[in-house]
């Protein structure tokens, strides 16, 4: 297949673009305009690969992304490009409703115009498969309920808001106009070339360098985690597999509460990093508690069980084993996190500023 990738060089979608060029079969097209979250140097593999095609376009340019999907003319769109980080959405929303909801807009008019022109059997295998979050669903605080695929929207951010509205545009596109659509939606995502503002990455790299590792509130907050390779897997899976005009949640069945994690993240690099930062001897008394985000969910926690019911799909990784990975790979890629930390990644894109 040819696969147009949005977001490919962000967290998830560089996970996803290379496990589909590691099957070896698929064609890959990189839509990414490289924000400040976007970096080519999360996929390694494909810069050197035949199967592989970059294309630096913003989803708010609809001319641009209507010339790119007729350019490549995909048999698969899988959407990932979003502003992703709740934080910066309650600072300035405008880029979340632009990108989310309007970007998201652009590329199904794009993909519909695509899909109008194609055969009947070619329309009968084309997809667009939409990625989101399980944040679109809300607050599960002090209940043991968990979310499937029919729990009604009720976001609480302006990120899960623009994420939920994106969603219903897609399932709109599908009902109105016949184009096959999928929608997935994913608890929270850990792993390698995760970006170091989210709490995984920040508190590793914070407290190698001896920084306080800040945790809102009282760090009671429940968040299902899942390895994002195990993500990237089962968004193969839901496109290769999935029914046309259905929704699966993927989840790691990893409730944590936040503080549960950075103490586990602590007792790691407490093993792993024998030479520590001046003056921290434990790792955990870096943690400082901090005043907490406004309109913080308490819990989320995902049902799994359709797609792993009717698609076979389970995580390979236990939360244990994936978050020992995840330190390893930051211990080993310093390189990476240095250069996003310095900000000299901005350097080496297509017009970047640097900035
Ligand atoms: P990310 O912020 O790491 O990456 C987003 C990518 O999209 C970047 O490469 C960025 O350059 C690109 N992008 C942003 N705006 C763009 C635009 N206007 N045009 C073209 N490209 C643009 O995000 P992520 O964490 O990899 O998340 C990917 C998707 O998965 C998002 O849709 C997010 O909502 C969803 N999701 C994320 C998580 C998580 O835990 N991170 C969980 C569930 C779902």
């Amino acid at each position: 297949m040819k696969i147009l990738v949005t977001g490919g060089a962000g967290f998830i979608g560089s996970a996803l673009v290379r496990e589909l060029l590691a099957q070896g079969e698929h064609q890959v097209v990189n839509l990414d305009c490289l924000t400040y979250a976007g970096n080519l140097a999360s996929i390694p593999t494909a810069l050197h690969s035949e199967r592989y095609c970059f294309e630096q376009v913003d989803l708010n340019d609809a001319a641009a992304t209507t010339a790119v999907v007729l350019k490549h003319r995909p048999d698969a769109i899988l959407h990932l490009a979003a502003e992703s980080h709740v934080d910066r959405s309650i600072d300035g929303p405008g880029a979340f409703v632009q990108t989310n909801i309007v970007g998201t807009f652009n590329l199904l008019q794009a993909a519909l115009g695509l899909f109008q022109s194609l055969s009947p059997v070619s329309q009968s295998q084309f997809r667009f498969h939409h990625v989101s979050t399980d944040e679109v669903y809300g607050d599960l605080a002090g209940t043991s309920d968990l979310f499937t695929e029919t729990t009604s929207y009720a976001p609480s951010s302006p990120y899960s808001a623009s994420k939920a509205a994106s969603d219903h545009l897609v399932r709109a596109w599908g009902r109105t106009y016949g184009l096959p659509t999928l929608v997935t939606n994913c608890s929270n995502n850990y792993g390698p070339y995760h970006f170091p503002e989210k709490l995984i990455p920040h508190v590793i790299l914070n407290a190698l360098q001896g920084k306080p590792l800040p945790v809102y509130g009282q760090g009671l907050q429940i968040r299902d985690w899942l390895y994002v390779e195990d993500h990237a897997r089962a968004l193969i899976q839901v496109l290769l597999r999935g029914t046309p005009g259905a929704t699966y949640n993927i989840g790691g069945h990893n409730e944590k509460t936040n503080i549960e994690v950075v103490q586990t993240l602590c007792d790691l690099l407490q093993e792993l990093v024998p030479n520590r930062p001046a003056g921290v001897r434990q790792f955990r008394e870096l943690i400082t508690f901090v005043a907490d985000r406004p309109g913080h969910d308490a819990r989320y926690a995902i049902d799994a069980s359709k797609i792993e019911q009717e698609l076979g799909w389970r995580p390979q990784e236990s939360f244990a084993t994936g978050l020992r990975k995840t330190v390893h790979w930051y211990l080993d890629n310093q390189a990476w996190w240095q250069d996003v930390l310095s900000g000299s990644y901005q350097l080496n894109r297509i017009g970047g500023t640097g900035a």
